[in-house]
């Protein structure tokens, strides 16, 4: 299918893209194209306007400093793959966006619209939840931050307001921690059917904090409380981590979607499997 006729604009500044889609009521921002074009090609999505930000350089960009990571909206996942201040100070969103699709979608999506988006299947919602990120935004009222745990609000839908620019995401250094993203792609897509990302606080042996978060699985990336305690205070030992895997199952019980791939008490058992191979993968990094 074709979309249906809209309006093109083509901003170079931040301010300048806020205003035309505060002028714009029906438009819409376009970045990497990788989800709003096929909803457009299926008449999903029927914006008025496009607001292409692609040629803003502002919101490109990857930078460390004082033990936090910033990225820009319009960093394309190929290029957070790659990034050696990524690996470095966030290694699970270095795996996360490595994983993301094929090349061609590594190549043109990008971490703002991948989180503006906000597909439950998606990888990054569920690393950016796992290691306390914040979304940073422009809009006519202003600038805003926002915690990821208030920014995915449900299946699709975010605390983003009408009109309302992510112009970057920033998460505190994991140096110092242990973290890694698992993720069971699907064989065609490789959205994620379920994605693991844990963070662990090693005091020797122990682990002395944990942060888990789970995407694919559930309509939104959620942290899993009951894993999370069960993985704090113990030696990660084979009890600790069926104890917190059967946790998380019981955390995202009455959430879980499902379909013909996967239904739901399967991704609901994938989720417990992939904490442990997260929590191996951080061990072993
Ligand atoms: C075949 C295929 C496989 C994929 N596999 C995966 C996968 O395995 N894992 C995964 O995580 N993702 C996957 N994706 C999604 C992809 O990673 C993109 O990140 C995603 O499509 C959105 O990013 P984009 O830059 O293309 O955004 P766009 O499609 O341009 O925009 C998406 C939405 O976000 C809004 N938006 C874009 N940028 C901003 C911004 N800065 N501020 C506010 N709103 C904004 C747009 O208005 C639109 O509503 C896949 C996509 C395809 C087509």
């Amino acid at each position: 299918m074709r979309p249906a006729n809209f309006d093109y604009h083509r901003p170079g500044t931040v301010e300048e893209a806020v205003q035309l889609l505060a002028n714009n009521g029906g438009a819409k921002a376009l970045a990497g194209g990788h989800s709003l074009l096929p909803a457009m090609n299926l008449r999903l999505s029927t914006p008025d306007a496009i607001v292409d930000i692609g040629q803003i350089g502002a919101l490109r960009g990857i930078s460390a400093a004082n033990g936090m990571l910033t990225i820009g909206a319009l960093t394309t996942h190929a290029l957070i793959a790659a990034s050696a201040e990524v690996r470095q100070h966030c290694p699970a969103l270095a795996q996360a966006c490595g994983q993301v699709g094929d090349p061609q979608v590594r190549n043109w999506g990008t971490l703002g619209g991948n989180i503006a988006h906000a597909d439950p299947a998606s990888d990054p919602p569920t690393v950016v939840l796992a290691c306390g990120g914040t979304i940073h935004t422009h809009g006519t009222g202003g600038k805003r931050a926002i915690n990821a745990g208030d920014f995915f609000v449900d299946l699709l839908m975010t605390d983003l307001q009408p009109g309302e620019l992510i112009t970057h995401i920033s998460i505190p250094s994991q140096v110092g921690k242990k973290s890694a993203y698992a993720k069971m792609s699907h064989p065609a897509s490789r959205y994620a059917v379920v994605g693991v990302c844990v963070v662990l606080t090693m005091d020797g042996a122990t682990c002395s904090s944990a942060s888990v978060a789970v995407g694919g699985a559930v309509p939104k990336a959620v942290r899993s409380p009951g894993a999370e305690a069960a993985l704090t205070g113990s030696a990660l030992d084979a009890a600790a981590l069926d104890h917190a895997a059967q946790a998380l199952m019981n955390d995202i019980g009455g959430e879980v979607m499902g379909d013909v791939f996967a239904p739901e008490a399967y991704r609901q058992a994938m989720a417990g499997v992939y904490l442990k191979k997260a929590v191996h993968a951080a061990l072993s990094s």
